[in-house]
């Protein structure tokens, strides 16, 4: 990474240099609102906010709300949350290209009195076969010659709902032997009876996305119209509306898309997950979508902090989770409070700790964040610890609880493992150890030594809490790239485990919904909004470590 500059910003800085637009740079961020943003939007957000910032400009957020079909109100308020919470401010340039309906009808008309569009009769079939193919030239509809008067008055009566849908549309008059295919007179405008969400049944047409955006990007003076790559080819005709039409000269660049392993980023087909209920919606932790990682415990900084590592590319490349994981991990070691909570518990008794004895043992919150305080953690003689830090024969490399071996308590004390109660199926019931009184931690000169480090919930102080782990949403670093398969089939059956009873200590610092904690050896958590008053339910947002990186690579 370094300082170097990427290729936008080589762009922004030489249009600064050269005064290009009087060395202003505005940029926007064009979601539709049909869908809730994803991860991907969230790389395109940051970048076009962020070199705004950079370079002393402005961002405009604006609804690309041409397709009256598929979009919603509650689609418009969730993006915004997600681009306030991810930290950027769009101020009062909120805009819609549906406000724009009546210019961009203006501009219609303009291009037809300049004899560059007409009116075809044709249906979309006629109009797909005289299209050509990218080695033949397409041919002529029969309508193209049409004279302005008549264009005029047909596009009028499209306009005053007089024609049926698929009937007529509106077409550039741009080159119909072109070898990019999107120049071959593309069409601007279509009948479409329906009622749009903002501007109601007041249109009985809507233009094409390449009539309408390109154009609000002029409307709004927009100085760098960053999008991905897939519109690269549209790049011409972007070119040429402008030119023909004479209005402010945006430029469109193009950027490489992000795409995740193991997830998938189309909203199309994230709607499906939600509609048929394979998630429990936008919002469920395995999702990509902003509001699912912020469930899930991400904080907005490692999500920045994410899409400044992947960086801007020109070429389509797929980023590994793993990547995102880590961003997650940097953020949260800063700011999550440690808590000890056992996730598969079993009893250990301290067999030479008086019954009845308690004490209560400091515990500093967050080694990383000296502001962060201390909490007192109830110690006595029955702990729990997890299941798997328990082992009756076990390696010499397991340095952990096994008859004979020595073990510290985190905060407390070093135990010696004596042995353990099975029941009749060799089940192991619980571990007895004796305790070392001289070892308590932060106190220990006793020079007694022990390899591992565990951690702990006194039992009669324990509370109840409900854990949800989470792993991939996909079995397959592409579900899409399979031919003849749904991308549903490769749905991991093991993405959500649930621990409806694992055992925290009583003393966290705060229980509000979105605290960050770092479960000592476990992970880092989150305090999910389903929490009710008696039971915390807690996201696992990631492992401490790479884990799944480490099963690959054997
Ligand atoms: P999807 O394919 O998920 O439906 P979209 O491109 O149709 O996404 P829009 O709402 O049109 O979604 O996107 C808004 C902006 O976000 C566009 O500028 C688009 O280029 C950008 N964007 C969408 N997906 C990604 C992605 N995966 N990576 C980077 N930018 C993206
Ligand atoms: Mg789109």
């Amino acid at each position: 990474m370094g300082d170097a500059l990427n290729f936008i910003e080589h762009i922004v800085e030489e249009d600064i240099r050269t005064d290009k637009n009087d060395g202003r740079v505005l940029t926007r961020f064009p979601p539709e609102p049909n869908g809730y943003l994803h991860i991907g939007h969230a790389k395109s957000i940051c970048l076009n906010f962020g070199l705004a910032e950079k370079y002393g400009g402005l961002t405009n957020l604006r609804f690309d709300d041409t397709n009256p079909a598929a979009e919603e109100t509650e689609y418009v308020e969730s993006i915004k949350e997600d681009i306030q919470w991810l930290g950027f401010d769009w101020e009062d340039r909120e805009f819609y290209a549906s406000d724009y309906f009546d210019q961009l009808y203006e501009f219609a008309e303009q291009l037809i009195r300049d004899r560059l569009a007409y009116v075809d009769d044709s249906t979309s079939e006629e109009i797909a076969a005289l299209k050509g193919t990218p080695t033949k030239p397409g041919t002529h509809s029969p309508y193209r010659e049409r004279s302005v008067e008549e264009n005029l008055k047909l596009f009028r009566e499209m306009r005053d709902g007089i024609h049926e849908e698929g009937t007529k549309s509106l077409r550039a008059k741009v080159d119909m032997a072109s070898p990019n295919m999107l120049m071959r007179d593309p069409i601007i405008y279509r009948v479409k009876k329906v009622p749009h969400h903002r501007t109601g049944d007041k249109w009985n047409i809507y233009p094409m996305y390449d009539f309408a955006h390109g154009q609000s990007d002029s409307i709004e003076k927009i100085t760098h119209s960053i999008c991905t790559l897939e519109f690269e080819n549209h790049r011409p005709l972007y070119d040429w509306f402008i030119e023909k039409l004479g209005i402010f000269p945006s430029r469109q660049i193009e950027f490489a898309r992000l795409n995740l392993s193991y997830t998938i980023m189309s909203k199309r087909r994230l709607l499906i997950l939600v509609n048929e209920g394979y998630v429990t919606g936008w919002d469920d932790p395995r999702m990509p979508t902003i509001s699912g990682l912020r469930r899930r415990g991400y904080t907005p900084e490692s999500i920045r902090d994410f899409a400044t590592r992947v960086g801007i590319a020109k070429r389509n490349n797929v980023i590994d989770l793993s990547l995102l994981e880590f961003s997650g991990r940097s953020h949260l070691n800063k700011i999550a409070n440690r808590a000890m909570v056992v996730l598969d518990p079993i009893k250990l008794v301290i067999t030479n700790y008086p019954e009845g004895q308690k004490e209560e043992l400091p515990a500093i919150n967050n080694p990383e964040d000296e502001t962060a305080g201390s909490r007192m953690l109830p110690f006595g003689r029955e702990l729990f610890i997890e299941r798997t830090d328990f082992m009756e024969d076990a390696p010499k490399k397991f340095y952990r609880l096994s008859p004979g071996r020595n073990v510290r308590l985190k905060h407390a004390y070093i135990i010696h493992c004596e042995g353990f109660v099975a029941d009749s199926n060799g089940f192991v019931q619980e571990v007895h150890c004796t305790y070392y009184p001289e070892t308590k931690s932060g106190q220990d000169k006793s020079g007694i030594k022990s390899k591992g480090t565990l951690h702990w919930v006194a039992c009669d102080k324990a509370r109840d809490v409900k854990v949800r782990l989470y792993d991939r949403l996909f079995n397959e670093e592409n579900p899409l790239a399979h031919e003849g398969k749904d991308f549903i089939e490769f749905l991991n059956p093991e993405s959500l485990k649930v621990i409806e009873h694992a055992k925290m200590e009583p003393n966290i610092p705060t229980e509000e919904v979105g605290a960050k904690y770092q479960f000592l050896r476990t992970g880092y958590f989150t305090i999910d909004k389903d929490s009710a008053s008696e039971t915390l339910v807690f996201n696992r947002t990631v492992t401490l470590k790479d884990s799944w990186k480490k099963i690959q690579n054997k």
